[in-house]
């Protein structure tokens, strides 16, 4: 593995949780993972970055409570609208996440393509307004089971890079985060293999190196996504192109999360 790469495990709560619920969760999370270290998993929350991707309502409590917390722990967004303001009802812009100290914004999540009708174009819209704004974008890419079936996984994953990488500059792209999550595995309970996940995320460092070269490639960080679990964390995560990953609904568990961060740093350590 690239020594540079700092893998990053995300929570994505999705339409989960309320305020206090949020808080909860990390009343809980915050000592489960200062518990991991001291009971000698190797590093968490230094060779391991973490963010957690709250619904917009607990954002601005989440990042306050994450700002008092020991770990340095990451606040990202599950979604952003590509104007800075303006008539646009009910959609949050990048000015605001940055406003409330995000770090991440989530842009191309299969559920916002399938449900939302968000295509490569206005992902692309996304994605540069996230840099312009000072956001790290992570950019989900994945194929669906019938995509994959007919042999059209890696066109499917580099119309979706090219699409929304349009205008970005190598220097933009260098900050941006990249989840291969192949859309049938996730929330299905059905992760892909590691051997699967780790070929999704080769090929998408091999596209990275055609558009920015070795020195941009070498540096993103792509992660793997898709019923990630305790128990599977450490095979994916332990691939070389695989730099961590964004977890879904074994993120809403403080102690399942916790120990997938632990697994991430315990993949860290074997890549040496
Ligand atoms: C996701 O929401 O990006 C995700 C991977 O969900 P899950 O872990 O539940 O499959």
């Amino acid at each position: 593995m690239d020594a540079q790469r700092t893998p990053l495990v995300v929570a994505n709560w999705k339409m989960h949780k309320t305020i206090p619920e949020a808080l909860r969760f990390l009343d809980a999370f915050l000592p489960a993972l200062e518990g991991l270290g001291a009971q000698g998993a190797p590093g968490v929350g230094r060779v391991v970055e973490v963010a957690i991707a709250p619904p917009f309502t607990a954002l601005q409590a989440v990042g306050a409570r994450l700002r008092s917390a020991t770990a340095s722990i990451g606040l990202a967004a599950q979604n952003v609208h590509p104007e800075p303001q303006g008539a646009y009802t009910g959609e949050v812009s990048p000015v605001m996440l940055s406003d409330l100290g995000c770090r991440y914004v989530i842009v191309g999540h299969s559920e916002r393509r399938r449900h939302f009708g968000e295509d490569d174009a206005f992902i692309n819209k996304k994605l540069l307004a996230a840099l312009r704004h000072g956001l790290g974008p992570i950019l989900c890419v994945g194929e669906t089971l019938e995509e994959r079936r007919a042999g059209r996984t890696q066109g499917v994953l580099e119309r979706q890079l090219r699409g929304a990488l349009a205008g970005c500059p190598p220097e933009g792209a260098e900050r941006l985060v990249i989840a291969y999550e192949p859309v049938w595995a996730i929330g299905t309970g059905v992760a892909a293999s590691p051997d699967d996940a780790q070929e999704g995320a080769r090929f998408v460092r091999e596209l990275l190196r055609e558009l920015y070269g070795e020195a941009v490639a070498g540096r993103v960080r792509v992660q793997y996504g898709g019923s990630v679990q305790p128990g599977n964390a450490y095979e994916l995560m332990v691939r070389p192109d695989v730099d961590g990953a964004l977890v879904g609904g074994a993120s809403l568990d403080p102690e399942q999360f916790a120990q997938i961060v632990a697994e991430a740093a315990k993949a860290v350590q074997a890549k040496g």
